[in-house]
């Protein structure tokens, strides 16, 4: 009897029928094609950190656990090819020794190389590209067994759909990434008026490196994080221990769990303390080594979507998420988040063709009520938003379709790779058709 896999955030379940953890690549062949000669489905996963059922099956999970690692460097063009189960977490100790680290990030380093690329997983920073821009490489198993190379060489067609391929194409056994030289962050994190924010927006993040913000419903104020890139030779002036702890163990997690804990029952009080807890947010001014930066502890369980927008329509939709909030009443606790990124050409990227601009909303992840997200869809999809793969939606392939000018080119490429669908699952069957 096999367990029931469940992603990281609780929303998500479901019972493979076999699990199946390959160390080798002749192994995971094998699945693929044993899969397919008895008409089960086999899913790859990694870190289950998708807020969607975009991982479930109840066909052959593959874990990629003990396919980990490096395999290969180039360090002329500063290149490392990583075993597709690798988790960011791990990358440091593999790129630090090389002088490389990766161009950029997003706010947790516990996915995997292969599950973080296939949703198109970003960080914030609009002259750069999400983490499946820097993919210069990637070897598959299609869903016919046969195994494929690709890199600018050979295969080069491909790319654009297997760097962002939201598992549908194969098993990713290793990926090639295009690293940088190591470097530092300045960062600067300060309040901000809420309304100086969104008419500076466009301003605020031309002028930087990285920025981004979050907004805490119910209150005037934002929290702006600006972060500068620097030479490695700069020196650091990293944050004490004891400032890191209480800013991101204190007030992120442990006082965030008491407080969602105590709004829940008590919804009432959620404009007053989301005011309480902005107050008590220091400003922090110091400057580390790039993940360490990037990166934070998220250790309270949430449910959050992610919509794209065009860059410049950002400001107006923050201002009719904050009158859907205000019109219907709802308590929310958890802070908005306000992100961008460079247009890139991946088929499926969420930013493809156009400079963009995320917006994130949150809820507490035992939290059933939907009609937030419904509605905060609503006014995203209205502006041409186009969701996070690994965050929660509702969108169908027709609604895709009218926002991808490449999808059907992509689900081209799926008919080519995987013309059995031994990869699909029902999210896959709603998001891109069976
Ligand atoms: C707390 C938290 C913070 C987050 N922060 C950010 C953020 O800052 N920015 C952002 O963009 N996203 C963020 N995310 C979303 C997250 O980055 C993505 O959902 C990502 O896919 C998770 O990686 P994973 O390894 O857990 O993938 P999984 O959820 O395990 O899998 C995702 C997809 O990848 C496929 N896959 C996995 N391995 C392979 C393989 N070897 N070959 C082919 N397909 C494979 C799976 O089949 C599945 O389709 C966050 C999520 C959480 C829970």
């Amino acid at each position: 009897m096999t367990a029931t896999w469940r992603n990281w955030a609780r929303t998500e379940k479901s019972r493979p029928v076999l699990e199946v953890a390959p160390r080798t690549v002749e192994q995971v062949v094998l699945a693929v094609q044993r899969a397919r000669e008895t008409g089960h489905a086999v899913k790859p996963i990694g870190a289950s950190h998708s807020f969607t059922a975009i991982g479930a099956t109840d066909g052959v999970r593959l874990s990629m656990e003990g396919l980990r690692g490096l395999v290969d460097v180039d360090l002329e063009r500063g290149r490392v090819t990583l075993w597709a189960g690798t988790h960011l977490w791990e990358l440091p100790s593999i790129l630090d020794p090389l002088g490389l680290a990766l161009e950029n990030m997003g706010d947790i380093d516990r996915q995997t190389i292969s599950g973080a690329t296939s949703t198109g997983t970003h960080g914030t920073g609009l002259g750069l590209g999400g983490l499946s821009t820097r993919i210069v490489g990637a070897t598959l198993v299609a869903g016919t067994g046969e195994i494929i190379d690709i890199d600018e060489d050979q295969g080069a067609e491909l790319l654009p759909a297997v760097a962002l391929g939201l598992g549908a194409l194969g098993v990713l056994l290793t990926v090639t990434i295009q690293c940088v030289p190591s470097f530092l962050l300045h960062a600067v994190e300060a309040p901000a008026p809420y309304e100086e924010v969104l008419e500076n927006y466009v301003e605020l993040n031309r002028a930087a490196d990285h920025f981004e913000f979050y907004w805490f419903p119910h209150t005037e104020s934002t929290r702006t994080k600006t972060n500068t890139r620097l030479p490695i030779e700069s020196g650091a002036n990293p944050l004490g221990k004891v400032s890191r702890f209480v800013d991101e163990e204190v007030v992120n997690n442990a006082m965030l769990a008491a407080v969602v804990g105590f709004e829940r029952f008590v919804p009432s009080t959620t404009p007053s303390i989301n005011r309480a807890i902005e107050s008590i947010s220091s400003s922090r001014d110091y400057c580390d080594v790039s993940h360490r930066v990037f990166v934070t502890n998220r250790r309270v369980r949430f449910r959050e979507m992610e919509y794209a927008l065009p860059f410049e329509t950002v400001p107006t939709a923050l201002r009719e998420l904050r009158d859907l909030i205000e019109r219907k009443d709802y308590r929310i606790s958890f802070p908005v988040e306000v992100r961008a990124a460079a247009a890139d050409d991946l088929l499926l990227s969420t930013a493809h063709g156009r400079e963009s601009g995320y917006i994130a909303v949150h809820r507490y992840s035992r939290d059933p009520d939907h009609e937030y997200f419904r509605e905060a869809e609503a006014v995203l999809k209205a502006h041409d938003g186009r969701p996070h793969w690994g965050k929660m939606h509702t969108r169908d392939a027709e609604s895709l379709r009218q926002t991808y000018p490449k999808f059907d080119e992509f689900l081209a490429i799926r008919n080519r790779l995987d013309p059995d669908r031994v990869f699909a699952n029902p999210y896959l069957d709603r998001v891109l058709g069976a």
